[in-house]
């Protein structure tokens, strides 16, 4: 499905590719100067013509040219029909809860983003919606947790942090049969390694935080939709929630998806050596890495993503030779989230999915000697240096 020139005024054929997409869509010229990138329209209003005639910007909350551009672009990279940008990943969730009701039900996959999890068990069972926790990559599960009163499916894929994967295919004719839309948190894979939409998915989300900004100098979320009705009520509830993504961060990241595919490749192409590395390392007691052949969802990684992204997760036998690597390390900085020019290295047991809590943490496999990489575009044999000298010191 392309339906890249019926997004803006964007002069794009309709068989463009992707990395002119990325570079292009969303965007034209100033129509005032010619600039070639679109300003930051860091306004809060607009001045009308006379009484009610205006040239369909009245407010910055509900209109904002930068945020606009911004949407087009990332519809277009995701394959959706139209897009909106929020405050950040979380608040971009909360806005497609919002088509829910109290007394839906939400199947989950179990190893959700940490935030996630957050969101849906401490505040949004106080409005009545119930979820149900499956593995995904159990397709049989999905069916199985399915009710009458399911009007979600929630996936994510690949997971953070043991990058267990969802057959995105399978799921969605599981879920399309019952009726039942299908959302897809796509922030681990990003669009250059899998755009669910093609494989049936309703509504995909993102963290533009991560590997669409991936610059780690901007909060940012954003929701992609094909239905009539999704894009109507989302439109409403961006502007009646107000939760929007600022012109400065919109700029920021129409910025970093010009650059995606370039960088996307080399993000797969440093993990996949890395996870190569690491797997042959004595120190390292396994590693979870979709491009690896023992990976369980290899065959799938091959078949639904282009490359096996950016991240990494190993374990190195006990929390305390993950502490000696981890602060040994000197390349790699130690910190949370993801999808950044620059490798980030963390500890999910006590950084990302400290509010987990323990017991459950070990049913998703979330170990206490776990480490997650993050894994940048700097010099592979500077990052394969880094590592080396750490793993010496376990
Ligand atoms: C970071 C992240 C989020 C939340 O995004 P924020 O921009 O931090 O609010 C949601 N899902 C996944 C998979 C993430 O990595």
């Amino acid at each position: 499905m392309n339906g890249y020139s019926t997004l803006l005024p964007v002069k794009l054929r309709d068989d463009a590719r992707f990395n002119t997409v990325c570079i292009h869509a969303g965007q034209e010229p100033d129509p005032t100067t010619g600039a070639i990138v679109t300003p930051i329209y860091q306004t809060s209003t607009y001045v009308q013509d006379a009484l009610g005639v205006h040239k369909g910007f009245e407010y910055g909350r509900t209109q904002n040219p930068t945020r606009s551009a911004l949407e087009g672009n990332l519809a277009a990279i995701e394959h959706g029909k139209a897009a909106f940008a929020f405050a950040s990943g979380m608040a971009a969730t909360g806005a497609v809860m919002t088509l829910l009701q109290s007394g839906d039900h939400v199947v989950v996959t179990d190893n959700t983003y940490g935030g996630t999890y957050r969101l849906f068990e401490r505040v949004l069972r106080k409005y009545q919606l119930d979820f149900s926790y499956v593995d995904t990559s159990d397709v049989e599960a999905i069916r199985a947790a399915i009710t009458p009163k399911t009007k979600l499916l929630f996936l994510e894929t690949p997971t953070n942090p043991v990058l267990r994967l969802t057959d995105l295919a399978a799921a969605c004719e599981v879920a399309h049969a019952r009726g039942v839309p299908v959302v897809v948190d796509n922030t681990f894979a990003s669009p250059y390694v899998q755009r669910p939409i093609d494989f049936g998915a309703d509504l995909v989300i993102h963290s533009t935080t991560k590997f669409l900004n991936g610059h780690s100098d901007s909060i940012g979320g954003v929701v992609v939709a094909v239905n009539d009705a999704h894009i109507e009520w989302l439109r409403f509830i961006q502007n009646a929630e107000g939760a929007i993504l600022g012109p400065m961060d919109a700029w920021l990241v129409l910025r970093g998806t010009k650059t995606l595919p370039i960088r996307m490749e080399r993000h797969n192409a440093n993990a996949m050596i890395l996870a190569e590395t690491l797997a042959a390392h004595p120190k390292v007691a396994r590693v979870h890495y979709p491009g690896l052949t023992t990976h369980p969802h290899h065959a799938l990684a091959r078949k639904q993503m282009r490359g096996f992204g950016g991240l990494i997760s190993f374990e190195l036998g006990s929390l305390e030779r993950a502490r000696t690597f981890l602060n040994s390390l000197q390349l790699m900085a130690l910190a949370e989230s993801l999808g950044g020019v620059e490798t980030l290295i963390s500890h999910p047991a006590s950084m990302t999915h400290a509010s987990v809590p323990p017991e459950r943490r070990l049913q998703i496999g979330i170990t206490e000697d776990m480490v997650r990489v993050s894994v940048g575009i700097e010099d592979i044999d500077d990052l394969k240096d880094d590592l080396a000298q750490a793993l010496d010191r376990v």
